[in-house]
């Protein structure tokens, strides 16, 4: 079925992503949670409609995830940022329900803003409900202290010890974002240990968001689990729950489809390929990881193996090495899977090496290329 498609080749797959978005529905019927796209993993707002359908909404970074939900997604809008610019906030107080603070400066610089805004929309109902991340202090991950927000020295999230005793009335939410690709009972631990300090506050406030990193989508997550700490949460301090889950949403749910373009020999057979762990899959180096490829396994576990790599010339552009049931030929194409996800929001040009389509697999199995970049997207970026 990859045949004829141009490549280097980005394809979505509408009926797993729509698979992912029922299990997650199934969530927010059960407990009466919000659940939004964290726009951060997965932006093909193609296909925002369809995610909309299913869910409450979007969160953003900064300004530009958040003008992108508000225009494609058109439903729930927050934002979480570290700091925020005074003229960003000016834009974001018109198109965020929620606006998450990182400090109680940043919140005592913007307040007014957003206070001034609430008043001047008493008549039409919008308004700004304000939150600030906490840090709970509580580290469940081992091995990615980049993805770590509770590692020593971390700057996301106010711990325990800056909180005033009474929290400004403004402040009606607390966030937090913890894990990474992580299951409920690191999210029921974490949740345990920011009930015990942060418990008189937890009385106080409307809303509690759960951040992301929550993996719900994978086979075997405990999703009974989950569904029965929201409801504890919920019965016990009457707030509404949110999860802003990235990866889970878009899980499994996409290809890259690349094509041998040569075979260099140097000790073991390395392929070329069109695609490149550098510009279109950067957290292989990244992260790092080693990307599942259909009909690809372990070194020797199959007779042929081959190291795959790109057509850069970053030495270490090398996505790893795979074995294969049979010899590999120039013109053979292979599909990296999982590359939904922390892919197309992360590429990039270097080496004026071009992007890849972005292409949709229907649910009836056409392949629509839904955009095609060129030229002018590597030209645009420079001066
Ligand atoms: C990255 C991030 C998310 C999404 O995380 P996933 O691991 O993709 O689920 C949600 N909220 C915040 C604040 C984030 O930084």
């Amino acid at each position: 079925m990859w045949e004829t498609i141009k490549t280097p080749a980005y394809v979505v797959d509408e009926k797993k992503l729509r698979e992912n978005l029922e299990c997650l529905h199934r969530v927010e019927e059960e407990t009466g949670c919000h659940i939004l796209l964290a726009q951060k993993a997965f932006s093909m707002f193609r296909v925002y409609p369809l995610i909309g359908s299913y869910l409450s909404g979007t969160t953003a970074s900064g300004l530009y995830e958040a003008r992108l939900g508000y225009e494609e997604m058109k439903k729930e809008n927050h934002v979480f940022a570290p700091a925020y610019k005074t003229e960003d906030m000016k834009e974001l107080v018109t198109i965020c329900d929620h606006i998450i603070f990182n400090s109680f400066a940043q919140f005592e610089k913007h307040k007014e803003i957003i206070s001034e805004y609430n008043n001047s929309q008493r008549e039409n109902g919008n308004r700004v409900s304000i939150g600030m991340r906490v840090n709970p202090e509580f580290s469940t991950q081992e091995g990615h202290a980049i993805y770590d927000p509770c590692a020593p020295g971390s700057r996301l999230g106010v711990v325990r010890a800056k909180f005033p005793e009474t929290l400004p009335k403004e402040i009606e939410g607390l966030h937090m974002h913890t894990l990474c690709e992580q299951d409920s009972d690191d999210l029921e631990a974490t949740f345990n240990a920011f009930e015990k300090s942060f418990e008189p506050y937890l009385k106080k406030i409307k809303w509690l968001n759960l951040g992301g990193g929550h993996h719900i989508t994978r086979p075997g997550y405990d999703i009974e689990r989950l569904i029965r700490l929201i409801k504890r949460i919920k019965d016990t301090y009457h707030l509404e729950v949110y999860l802003e889950p990235g990866e889970a949403i878009a899980l499994n749910a996409g290809y890259l489809i690349t094509e041998v373009q040569d075979i260099v020999d140097n000790d073991l057979s390395i392929l070329i390929l069109d695609a490149s762990a550098a510009c279109h899959m950067p957290d292989v180096l990244e992260m790092p990881y080693r990307p599942p490829l259909k009909g690809g396994d372990e070194t020797g576990k199959k007779p042929y193996t081959y190291r795959l790599s790109s057509m850069t010339c970053l030495a270490g552009d090398v996505i790893g090495d795979y074995s294969f049931d049979h010899e590999i030929h120039v013109g053979d194409r292979l599909v990296f899977e999982d590359m939904a996800i922390y892919s197309m929001v992360k590429n990039n040009t270097f080496n004026g090496i071009g992007l890849p389509d972005i292409c949709l697999l229907h649910e009836d199995g056409a392949i629509e290329t839904v955009k095609r970049f060129g030229y002018e997207d590597f030209k645009n970026r420079l001066s």
